[in-house]
């Protein structure tokens, strides 16, 4: 496409080295730029109106144009724009949402270390593992677990316990002492007649084997979100996470929830820790923490943790770990704001009101020719796409059919995000059931469109 000189768009291509983008192609495809936003729906420079069937990136629980977070932040800046925690620093935001999130954590929550970006949180659970680790004198186990397709991030700590292979290739990552364990996506990884339960175990026993080999006094912690976002919202079967946690406190391995999709109501309870059983040792959160308005992360740690901490910073002479914008106070007073209006406007509520209406739309798109699997919980969702039902066959990915998906829901003024071939939803908390419906309208639409173009493109006969 040509760009007119000194255009947003050239200026764009020319200047910006953007995400998790294709950026060669870039240069030619140019950005679509989003320009304002107003309760579950965004406008681009063209003033075309999408709906938000990703909340962001999974982040914007109470919508865009908020006007009570906008107060908070402006208020805030008034009072004191920023100021640090390091060397005994405080303030008063900070103290406020410490003190909320460790009231509605989902275990028993000593401390808590605030951050700006998922990524950060996880780095900081990993420096702590070995931190703690090493302050038991423990010094051989560092290694930290994670999912075949988990998403932590993409820090090198992070990205290096993130479980797709873009993370890794070519970054000369992971470092050492991260392991990968198989993917709890029971529809790709089941045997044949295997029952979700029995699935669950084999993959618990696989873990047990995995410990052993690698040698128990050497595993620190596993790491796990409790539904799987990033890597393609995979919902691992009821009772695997509680078989899971069995293998794990055999062996003194603690468990590091992250929660940094799943946490504020996502799967329907507060955390998806409640979700689906889990009782972590840490935990860490950010995106909806603060609606996305503002960067804002915090990590949770139980006391053992905690008491470790200080021992450890005691014989060093400080805890020598820490952000500048740790714990930034107008980001911390959006989160409060934030975590306030949750609580008044009864938003759990809203969740488990609406989401039997978005899994019952969901899931009639099963019978759409192009859909192998349809899962979901609470709001967040995934349509897996295959070139044959039956036998579960994928397209080839560099056929790019979820990408196509994607243009086509663009098309249709709608935002959802292809991964691979899974088309995820995450709309906004405060979606209504008139708003899901239009996002299942368009995304039908997109789904015919695409399957007109794959027959088009013979695609199937390529594969
Ligand atoms: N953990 C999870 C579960 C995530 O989904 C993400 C981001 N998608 C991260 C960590 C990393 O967060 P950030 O992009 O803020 O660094």
């Amino acid at each position: 496409m040509n760009f007119l000189p000194n255009s947003r768009h050239t200026l764009d291509v020319e200047n910006i080295i953007h995400p998790y983008t294709n950026l060669y192609k870039h240069k030619t495809k140019g950005p679509m730029i989003i320009t304002k936003g107003k309760g579950v729906y965004v406008y681009d420079d063209t003033g075309k109106e999408y709906i938000e069937g990703m909340a962001g990136l999974w982040c914007t629980a109470l919508g865009f144009g908020e006007k009570e977070l906008i107060d908070a932040a402006t208020e805030q800046l008034n009072i004191l724009p920023y100021y640090h925690q390091f060397t005994h620093k405080s303030t008063d935001p900070s103290i406020q949402l410490s003190e909320k999130l460790k009231n509605i954590a989902p275990f028993k929550a000593s401390k808590v270390f605030f951050a700006s970006s998922g990524s950060e949180a996880n780095d900081t659970q990993v420096k702590l593992m070995w931190y703690i680790n090493n302050a038991k004198g423990l010094h051989k186990k560092k290694k930290i677990l994670s999912h075949i397709k988990g998403y932590h991030g993409v820090t090198v700590a992070a990205a290096s316990m993130t479980g797709l292979p873009a993370n890794h290739l070519d970054f000369d990552l992971p470092i050492k002492n991260m392991g990968h364990i198989s993917t709890p996506h029971y529809y790709r990884n089941s045997l044949d007649g295997e029952s979700e339960e029995e699935f669950s175990s084999r993959l618990a026993k696989e873990l047990e084997e995995r410990i052993l080999k690698e040698g128990p006094d050497t595993v620190a912690a596993f790491i796990a979100e409790p539904v799987m976002g990033a890597g393609g919202v995979i919902i691992p079967p009821k009772d695997y996470y509680e078989k899971m946690q069995t293998v794990l406190n055999k062996y003194d391995i603690m468990f590091i929830a992250d929660e940094v999709i799943c946490g504020f109501g996502r799967t329907g309870n507060m955390w998806g820790s409640q979700t689906m059983n889990i009782n972590p040792h840490s935990l860490s959160c950010a995106k909806q923490l603060s609606s996305a308005y503002l960067p804002i992360s915090a990590v949770m740690i139980n006391d053992e943790i905690s008491e470790l901490l200080f021992d450890q910073s005691k014989k060093i002479g400080t805890f020598g770990h820490g952000y500048t914008y740790s714990a930034h106070p107008v980001c911390a007073a959006v989160a409060l704001k934030n975590l306030e209006l949750f609580e008044e406007r009864a938003i759990l509520n809203n969740i488990n009101k609406v989401s039997p209406y978005f899994q019952k739309r969901l899931q009639r798109l099963k019978d759409h020719e192009l859909i192998g699997e349809a899962r979901c919980i609470g709001l967040i969702g995934a349509l897996e796409i295959v070139s044959d039902k039956k036998s579960k066959k994928p397209f080839d990915l560099k056929q790019l059919v979820g990408f196509q998906c994607m243009e086509f829901a663009n098309k249709h003024g709608l935002i959802i995000r292809a991964i691979g071939d899974n088309i995820a939803f995450c709309p906004p908390l405060i979606i209504n059931e008139s708003q899901v419906s239009d996002i299942f309208d368009k995304i039908e639409l997109a789904l015919n469109d695409t399957a007109n173009w794959i027959n088009k493109n013979k695609l199937r006969e390529q594969i």
